[in-house]
């Protein structure tokens, strides 16, 4: 767990002073992702990458995800228009049917020798970086303080 307060990880949970809502699960790849929207006041309960090899032949197909779990439904007039490929999941697709509360992106990529899966993660995790920074935090707070989630 990362604490998006005091920016350290979170080894002992009794010990730590900061709020427990200040607290992420996270990789250190996500962390900046996590800090950004934290600053933005949608402080996330979770922001995770994954990569999965699919296919038949070694280190060639992957399906991609990185999902930010942010805990409550906002409008998405709150962040506008996601980057391409990233989107808003809100169903309720779970087994007991809880709400999702979800940014997330998925690809499907294939890896001709150009660059390696993490490297395109990190671009991934990168322009998502930057397209937070984009935001302006007064006015999304705004918004969400007028309720409009
Ligand atoms: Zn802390």
């Amino acid at each position: 767990m990362y604490c998006m307060n005091c920016h350290g990880w979170v080894d002992d949970w009794g010990s730590h002073d900061c709020p427990s809502g200040y607290w992420v699960v996270t990789d250190k790849e996500m962390v900046g992702i996590a800090t950004r929207l934290h600053n933005l006041g949608i402080t996330p309960l979770s922001a995770v990458w994954t990569t999965t090899e699919i296919g038949v032949w070694d280190d060639y197909e992957y399906l991609l995800s990185v999902k930010i779990d942010i805990g409550r439904r906002i409008s998405e007039a709150v962040l506008g228009e996601l980057p391409s490929g990233w989107k808003y999941h809100w169903e309720t697709v779970t087994p007991d049917k809880s709400e999702l509360h979800m940014l997330a992106y998925t690809e499907r990529w294939y890896n001709f020798g150009f660059k390696s899966v993490d490297r395109r993660i990190e671009e991934l995790i990168k322009e998502f970086e930057e397209y937070l920074d984009t935001r302006d935090a007064d006015a999304v707070k705004a918004l969400l303080l007028l309720g409009a989630g």
